[in-house]
């Protein structure tokens, strides 16, 4: 092969990654995911500041944004997301982080336990109630109501309380991508009226939770959830969760990919406390909540690609193997999206045709069928047009289509041949997307 085919090849895989890797993304369009979430719950003006905290009280209530940060970087963002309120119980995340960085996971399943209390996050009757084994060798508290959590500060190491608070802040700093600092005003008005959180420090001390100095462990604990964030920050921190530990804005690896499901684990069981129950039969997403008004939430999808190497191992390489991934992804696509719909679906209008005295079916043709036609039509085409993109570029794991082709190529050294498959690949993916966006644009 000569030099210049070899260039010319390099440059044109370069540009279809990058062009399959803006179309995968484009996929499942988080935007008008994040925009249709924001606009829902736009209006929804239920709760109250927490008012325990004077500082908390204060707080804006209509702040509101979202965002949404992928792992491959992207930031999607509705709302104000700029806007910084304190941190609160979602630090307890990243100290927990900290400490199984640092001291492996089953330190804190030895000296906390992981375990759901089921009871509120500052609990003392939680604290009561597992007494029995401290111990034991077996504790069953949770690092994320406040008990665990000021014992796990209390575990961060360090000779000073300066070079431990140093550690907090920086894993904080890396998560989110960015210096964060402590809002002072929430940090003193926590700090002048923690008695509670005072009280379990000198509990958990006097049971064996933490080892000494339980004053310094509430003190840095009370910093921590004072840490200003934003709504861009926490979801980069999540993202960061979701990536394996690794930011994926900063690509800097902040906790080894193997602790992370065990941080995920405590946020599913006891994330949102007494209420965890509830948010995962909803969401299925583990989360964590704070009085300070944000919450973060981690989903790690499958890509269809990771899908069709799934099913290419199930049924072997060819087409069926596409096809499948194809008709199970475009299924559970337009069923969620399409649920929605049906939701909204205005019984007035189908109850009007039914008092006519129609039959079934003419109820469903001019009563039901209208109503979610539009949506069926544009989903339908979407999902076609996003079809037919990821069908050229699954084949490259041996799903059928032109992929296979391609693979042959590489699998024989034609590059030659390669390059042109590469191209027509480029080529059909770019007049299919031209193509469906003129027929969409058309439909709206
Ligand atoms: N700093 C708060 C407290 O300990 C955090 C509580 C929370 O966000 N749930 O009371």
């Amino acid at each position: 092969m000569t030099k210049i085919t070899r260039v010319w090849l390099g440059v044109v895989v370069a540009l279809a990654v990058s062009v399959s890797g803006g179309l995968f993304a484009q996929a499942g369009d988080p935007q008008r995911a994040v925009d249709d979430a924001y606009q829902k719950f736009r209006n929804l003006k239920e709760g109250k500041n927490a008012d325990y905290i004077p500082a908390l009280a204060k707080v804006d209530p209509n702040l509101y944004g979202i965002a949404l940060v992928t792992v491959d970087g992207k930031v999607i963002t509705a709302g104000d997301v700029k806007t910084e309120v304190s941190i609160q119980s979602i630090s307890k995340v990243f100290t927990m982080a900290q400490v199984v960085q640092e001291q492996g996971l089953e330190a804190i399943e030895k000296r906390i336990g992981v375990d759901a209390t089921g009871a509120r996050f500052n609990s003392i009757i939680a604290v009561e109630g597992v007494r029995t084994v401290v111990g034991t060798g077996a504790p069953e508290m949770n690092p994320l109501v406040n008990p665990g959590a000021i014992s796990a500060t209390s575990m961060v190491r360090g000779s000073s309380a300066d070079e431990v608070w140093n550690k907090i802040i920086g894993i904080h700093n890396d998560f989110a991508g960015r210096s964060l600092s402590v809002l002072q005003d929430v940090y003193k008005s926590e700090a002048d009226t923690n008695q509670r959180n005072q009280a379990i420090g000198a509990l958990m001390l006097a049971y064996g939770y933490i080892k000494d100095n339980w004053q310094q462990a509430v003190d840095l604990y009370t910093r921590q959830c004072s840490i200003g964030v934003n709504a861009q920050d926490l979801a980069t921190m999540a993202a960061t969760l979701a990536f394996g530990g690794t930011n994926p804005v900063t690509k800097k690896q902040v906790m080894d990919p193997s602790k992370v499901p065990g941080v995920l684990a405590v946020m599913a069981t006891a994330g949102l406390y007494d209420d965890s129950g509830k948010w995962l039969y909803h969401t299925g997403l583990p989360a964590k909540s704070g009085v300070g008004g944000g919450i973060i939430a981690v989903s790690r999808s499958l890509q269809e690609i990771i899908v069709a190497i799934l099913f290419v191992a199930m049924f072997g390489f060819g087409p069926f193997a596409g096809a499948v991934t194809l008709a199970f992804a475009t299924i559970g696509f337009l069923s969620k999206l399409l649920a929605e719909d049906i939701e909204d679906i205005d019984p007035a209008q189908a109850e009007a045709i039914r008092a006519t005295g129609a039959s079934w079916l003419q109820w469903l043709s001019y009563g039901i069928q209208p109503q979610v036609m539009a949506r069926l039509i544009g989903l339908s085409l979407y999902r076609l047009d996003i079809n037919f993109r990821e069908s050229a570029v699954l084949g490259i794991v041996g799903a059928g289509g032109i992929g296979d082709t391609l693979n042959t190529a590489f699998a024989r050294y034609e590059y030659d041949i390669a390059a042109a498959v590469l191209l027509i690949i480029i080529g059909i993916v770019t007049v299919a997307e031209y193509s469906s966006g003129l027929i969409r644009a058309r439909v709206q």
